[in-house]
């Protein structure tokens, strides 16, 4: 299914304070399919097509790169879907350019509390939702689980053995626990977190036994979706120099880390450093 519609992806090369930086340019992989969640659904899909499902049903908030890309990717090839959106005050309010385009594309938008939100992997708030949404194969939130990063174990190839490190942005982990998985030994994995806490390290520290990664939380600038002038102001500048496209919420904050961090000096000069562009750049603020 996926491999079929996958377009090129490059690789651009940089140069960020005296460093060789590539930039793995997975926003191009397919213009609505975006990044990494191209790589997380792939072998979901697969499954629920394995398992004879017709209709799929996932979470997100209501400016959600997954829930725009699941909703592309059902209609695409056929699947009914439902999402469960984050905010039931949004129920009432005009849909945001995101939840429209999912609606249009046939996804049925289910709104929820933001307390029911938060039970969205309890066995009871799960089997409430298989009552009233029957036969539906269940995505998670951010679409991480294990056949997500089965797929993020495909966006390293054995050509990248020659990089010291390797950069991400993390939100529910699964992208860079793909990562983690298909690095080898003598390769870091860092991780910027889009929000605040630590919770993440324990997360991720479930998914995967190696211990070669780290994740900061350093740049999440206040927590999920908040900015700073910096930040934005940073991005703008980036933007301008490097013609790449950045977003606000996850690639725009890895870049600003990383480069708060070469200019630093907190990396050893000659690292040959691999930066994934997860893409997301429909939720992108003009
Ligand atoms: C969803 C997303 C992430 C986070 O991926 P996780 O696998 O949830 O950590 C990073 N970057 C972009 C652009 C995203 O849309």
């Amino acid at each position: 299914m996926f491999d079929s519609i996958a377009r090129q992806i490059t690789n651009q090369a940089l140069h960020l304070h005296g460093f060789q930086v590539t930039l793995r340019r997975l926003d191009q992989v397919h213009p609505q399919i975006s990044g990494n969640k191209f790589f997380k659904l792939k072998y979901n899909f697969l499954e629920a097509q394995r398992l004879g499902f017709k209709k799929l049903l996932t979470f997100g908030g209501a400016y959600s790169n997954h829930i725009a890309a699941t909703a592309f990717a059902a209609q695409q090839f056929g699947f009914g879907s439902v999402g469960i959106i984050r905010g039931e005050e949004l129920q009432d309010k005009l849909l945001n350019p995101t939840l429209q385009t999912a609606q249009d594309l046939g996804m049925q938008l289910h709104f929820v509390s933001r307390e029911d939100y938060r039970r969205k992997q309890q066995v009871q708030f799960l089997n409430e939702l298989e009552q009233q949404f029957p036969e539906h194969y269940v995505i998670p939130e951010g679409g991480t689980n294990n056949f997500a990063i089965q797929g993020c174990r495909e966006i390293l190839t054995v050509a990248d053995q020659q990089f010291d490190l390797i950069c991400c942005a993390v939100g529910t982990g699964g992208t860079i626990t793909g990562l983690i998985d298909a690095s080898q030994p003598h390769q870091q994995v860092l991780g910027f977190s889009a929000l605040k806490g630590a919770f993440l390290n324990e997360d991720i520290a479930k998914l995967t036994r190696k211990t070669n990664w780290q994740i900061t939380d350093n740049y999440c600038c206040g927590g999920y979706a908040k900015t700073t002038p910096e930040l934005m102001q940073f991005i703008q500048q980036f933007e301008a120099d490097h013609d790449v496209p950045l977003e606000q919420v996850y690639t725009g904050k890895m870049l600003f880390g990383l480069t708060d961090l070469l200019q630093k000096g907190h990396i050893p000069a000659e690292t040959e450093i691999l930066v994934i562009h997860t893409g997301g750049l429909q939720g992108r603020k003009a």
